[in-house]
Parts: C-alpha cells; sequence; structure tokens
C-alpha cells in the first residue's frame, strides 16, 4: 500500500522495538501498525537561514529515531558548500565547482582574490574554500566568484543552467561577478548504522542522507552521497527482506502532537553551528535550544534535532573536516566516530559549561558501532 500526503509523526516503539508508525494525513491521524521501518527523509538544511537544501529538510528523521531511542553518529560533520549563489531565495541556487574548475576566481568588492595564497586557492576542498569565504565575509566582505576572469570560458555555453539561474536572479554572469556565501549542503552525521544497516532500535533502518554510515568520514567528496544512497540503501533493502516480520502488536498510540516549525531554530543554529564555530556560542545555542525542545512547543522536533547537532559539536573538542572549532583548531591525534542518543543530549545543556570545559569528560565522546 502507498500513502500519499502522508508525514511520519512518531515512531511507536515497545521495549526498543518498532510497533508502528503515527503520521498525519490529509483525513487526519493514522496509525500504520508494522514491527519494519526504514526512515529515508533526507538532510537538514533546512534547520539554517542558508542552505541548498529545501526549506522542509529539517531532519525529521533524526528527530523521529532519537525520539525512538535510537543512537546517532557525527552529527557534529555538516558540509557548507562555498558558493551558493547569495540571494533572498530559500534554497539559495548552487554555483558548481565545474565554475572555479573552468578558472573562475573568487574576489571581494575591491576585487581583492583574497584565496590566491591559500593552497589549491579557489580549488581547494569545500571545507577550505568555505572557511575562508566565511572569514572574509566575517571581515566585512561581500564575495563574488568572476567567471569573467577564466581565460577563454563561454560562461553561457558551457553553463547554461547556471547562467539562467543568475540571470533570474539579477546577476548576468557574462557581465557581472556573481555573488556568493557558504550554505549548509549535506550532513555526513545521522542515525548510526552498523554493516547492515540496522540501528539501535529492533526493526528500524535508515537510509540515504539521515543515515550516517562513516562512509563520508568528516568531509564528504562532492557527487557520491546519490552512489552511498543508492549503494546503502540496497543493504537495507536485502537486510529488510531477511528479517522475519514477528507478530504484529498492537501498538500503544505516543501523543503526536509535536512542533515541526524551525523558525525559530534557524538563527540559533547558523550562529552557533556554521562554518566556524566555538565553544562559547555552542554553550549559548545549547541553553537557547533547551526550552524549545519540549514536546508542547511549535519547534520541539527541529529544537532536539539542533540540540544534539550543538551537543555533538560541543563534544568534538578538535577541528576535524567540516567541523571547525576556532577554540580547538587542531585535529586530535586518533580519528573517532562521535555517538550520542537525545537523552545525552537533554541532559546536558544546563550543565553544559560545567560538563564541557572539564578535558576528563569534554574530551571526546566514545567509539561508534
Ligand atoms: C542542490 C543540490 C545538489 C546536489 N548535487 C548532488 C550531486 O551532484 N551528487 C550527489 O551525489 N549528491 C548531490 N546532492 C546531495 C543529494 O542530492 C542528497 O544527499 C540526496 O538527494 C538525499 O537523498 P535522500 O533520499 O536521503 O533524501 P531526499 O531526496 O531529501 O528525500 C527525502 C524525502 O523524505 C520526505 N520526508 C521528510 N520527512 C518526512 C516525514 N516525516 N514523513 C514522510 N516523508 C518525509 C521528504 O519530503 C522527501 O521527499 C545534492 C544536494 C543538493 C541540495
Amino acid at each position: 500500500m502507498v500513502s500519499e500526503a502522508t508525514t511520519a509523526r512518531r515512531l511507536i516503539v515497545d521495549d526498543n522495538a518498532v510497533t508502528g508508525v503515527l503520521a498525519a494525513t490529509d483525513r487526519g491521524p493514522a496509525v500504520f501498525a508494522t514491527d519494519r521501518v526504514v526512515i529515508a527523509t533526507g538532510g537538514i538544511g533546512g534547520l539554517f537561514l542558508h542552505s541548498t537544501n529545501p526549506a522542509g529538510s529539517v531532519g525529521q528523521g533524526l528527530a523521529l529515531a532519537a525520539r525512538a531511542g535510537a543512537v546517532m553518529a557525527d552529527l557534529e560533520f555538516i558540509q557548507f558548500h562555498p558558493t551558493a549563489l547569495d540571494s533572498k531565495s530559500y534554497p539559495l541556487k548552487l554555483v558548481s565547482e565545474a565554475v572555479r574548475g573552468e578558472g573562475a576566481i573568487l574576489l571581494d568588492e575591491n576585487g581583492d582574490r583574497f584565496m590566491a595564497n591559500e593552497p589549491g586557492a579557489e580549488l581547494a576542498p569545500r571545507d577550505i574554500v568555505a572557511r575562508a569565504v566565511w572569514r572574509h565575509m566575517r571581515a566585512g566582505h561581500r564575495v563574488f566568484l568572476d567567471a569573467r576572469r577564466a581565460k577563454g570560458l563561454d560562461v553561457a555555453r558551457r553553463f547554461p543552467t547556471i547562467t539562467a539561474m543568475c540571470r533570474e536572479a539579477g546577476v548576468d554572469p557574462v557581465t557581472q561577478p556573481i555573488p556568493i556565501r557558504p550554505a549548509v549542503h549535506y550532513h555526513m552525521g545521522g542515525i548510526s548504522v552498523d554493516t547492515r544497516g540496522r540501528t539501535s532500535v529492533a526493526g528500524l533502518w535508515p537510509c540515504g542522507e539521515v543515515t550516517c554510515t562513516g562512509l563520508h568520514g568528516a568531509n564528504r567528496l562532492a557527487s557520491n552521497s546519490l552512489l552511498e544512497a543508492a549503494v546503502c540503501g540496497g543493504f537495507v533493502a536485502q537486510d529488510v527482506a531477511a528479517t522475519a516480520s514477528t507478530r504484529r502488536r498492537k501498538p500503544a498510540l505516543p501523543d503526536g502532537n509535536v512542533g515541526s516549525d524551525p523558525t525559530s531554530v534557524r538563527p540559533i543554529l547558523s550562529r552557533a553551528a556554521g562554518v566556524l564555530r566555538d565553544g562559547e556560542g555552542l554553550r549559548a545555542a545549547a541553553r537557547a535550544l533547551y526550552p524549545l525542545a519540549v514536546p508542547q512547543h511549535a519547534a520541539s522536533d527541529p529544537a532536539i534535532v539542533g540540540l544534539m547537532i550543538v551537543m555533538a559539536a560541543l563534544r568534538r573538542q578538535e577541528s576535524r573536516g567540516a567541523h571547525a572549532r576556532t577554540d580547538f583548531p587542531d585535529r586530535a591525534h586518533l580519528a573517532r566516530h562521535s555517538t550520542l542518543c537525545l537523552t545525552d543530549a537533554l541532559e546536558t545543556p544546563h550543565m553544559a559549561d560545567r560538563t564541557f570545559v572539564s578535558p576528563a569528560r569534554g574530551r571526546l565522546p566514545k567509539q561508534a558501532a
């Protein structure tokens, strides 16, 4: 059976095993009794003010799984695309790396090529370019991608879609530099899985961007998330098919009345969990998100996801891949995954200052499975 226009609101769990899904349909709430659920709800960009993801990508699958008790992994690793077209639209449109590949360069409003002395310059990896652009913006500059300076590039012919998209936003890349900014693009972290795609909750599998398989590490390379989703989704399909359905229990009804409005969460997360993070900002965000995370609040689900991201970022006291801490700029000797449950995130914000300054507890979280 396919149920269209249906939004999963809650997983119903009994004794750490899925027994059903509570959903909102256009005919009102509905309960689906099942002992096998696959979550494929995509990323989290919609929790930020600037993202290339659809506004509805607010990590609802993370909230569903976290409320069911599932373990999350590497939530702090969020990829920022360095060159989203800076406009008022949501989501922001992408000006792909290929334009830099053809020779376009990054300039500020004074024509200063501020990346010229960085290793790799404009062709450095996404995280390095995103940090350089963000630092320059924080210093009060506007940043542009100038395709006019690429020798021999006929931008309108080589990139017709990007040219049309820019012109729609009032910028002609043939005659003008393109205003750009970093934007949340992809979540490397997600629901933790084993090699069969299973979570810590019996009968629950995730696939696609909502999952943390570990395959993308701390810093996904471009163009491989669809491949991962297809390959790992295949493992999940095999495992679901090989898992016998036990006699379905009548699910106990949870309270499905939880908020999903990300509006109040976006500025908090954007400020604290952006391209550059620090302990003070992350602790302030945890304190601001905590009161929004109560079930009655309109932002409840986005707030718990934001809180888990912030707590994971606080715990990782190093800079690695897409996670850059100005107060911990070095990479730790040992690369480790991080894991976190919703209960950890809900218990700790009020103790954030004490808990995360202490090196004994605050260093790095335990190894993921
Ligand atoms: C602009 C852009 C360009 C990209 N380019 C590339 C590329 O070139 N190569 C590459 O590999 N990757 C690329 N990516 C990344 C890739 O597109 C995503 O990682 C991938 O599409 C995620 O797929 P998914 O199936 O996990 O989630 P999605 O495709 O986001 O699908 C999630 C679905 O779940 C639904 N949903 C959410 N919550 C609920 C709920 N509670 N109940 C019911 N349904 C729900 C949503 O409505 C949506 O239909 C790009 C991403 C963006 C934004």
